[in-house]
């Protein structure tokens, strides 16, 4: 699933070749996860003015109203002067007067929406409870601890739900929550502030350090076909269950949380 690194890099390798060209045509394939919320022809002409990025959706803001997309469970976007015939899973072409952006979506969670503006439905809807950007002024500890306290859900629940800091998604959760030493199943409301810091410095640095390998991997997430995977990324524990923790060397395990898998190491994440 694409997370907050992949839709940052996906927005940087092409918001700029994007950004000022006129909207010729928007060709919506088999129905998303949720409607588009305007005739098609109301985008024709249009012009982009910017590709924004806020959690993981991409907001293009457009002459009239901004157009929010999100790549779902398995999107890709691929930008390019032509594209080659739209195959069974390509499922929107928005065609410009400098390339055709491409959603490529084979489990069609994604999803394609106008909205008028960013204050009013459906994009407040989808935008409003979003909680800050983990690399943004805005997450800092205190208020991260502050709002910890009031959660008696698990850590790696809180985190996930997004409504705190938005865009930590399973693999970074694991990942941060390992190299601050924090066991997923603990109560959020009883992390210390000393933890809490951990927790915020290791957010920061496992999707610095994803932006970082996504950046140097560029060419090969939108190649050509636009079908190319997701990041690659080294993990301490994400996807290692059974296998030796690269600290102490006791077995990763993992388990059910939310209907999601949680890796861990028992012996380097305390409850
Ligand atoms: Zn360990």
């Amino acid at each position: 699933m694409p997370e907050l690194p992949e839709v940052e890099v996906t927005r940087l390798s092409f918001a700029d070749r994007i950004t000022g060209a006129r909207i010729a045509h928007l060709h919506l394939g088999k129905p998303l996860r949720w409607p588009l919320g305007a005739e098609t022809g109301l985008l024709v002409g249009q012009r982009i003015h910017a590709v924004r990025r806020r959690g993981k959706y991409l907001l293009l803001d457009l002459d009239q109203g901004v157009l929010l997309l999100h790549l779902g469970m398995s999107g890709s976007l691929n930008f390019a002067p032509v594209q080659p015939q739209a195959g069974v899973h390509d499922h929107m072409d928005l065609e410009t007067d400098r390339g055709v952006l491409r959603l490529h979506d084979p489990r069609r969670f994604g999803a394609v929406v106008w909205s008028a503006a960013e204050t009013v439905d459906p994009a407040r809807k989808l935008l409003g409870g979003l909680g800050v950007e983990p690399l943004g002024e805005d997450f800092e500890p205190r208020t991260f601890h502050a709002q910890l306290r009031q959660r008696r859900a698990p850590i790696k629940q809180v985190l996930l739900a997004g409504d705190v800091v938005v865009g930590v998604g399973n693999i970074y959760a694991s990942e941060a929550l390992f190299h601050a030493g924090i066991r997923p199943t603990t109560r959020a409301s009883r992390l210390s502030a000393p933890r809490v810091q951990r927790l915020h410095t290791a957010i920061r640095q496992v999707l610095r350090r994803a932006l970082q390998q996504g950046g140097s991997s560029l060419r090969d997430f939108v190649s050509a076909s636009g079908q190319s995977g997701y990041f690659q990324v080294e993990t301490a524990v994400y996807g290692r269950a059974g296998l030796p923790c690269r600290v102490c060397g006791q077995l990763v395990r993992s388990m059910v949380q939310g209907q999601r898998s949680t890796f861990y190491c028992a012996t380097c994440q305390k409850p």
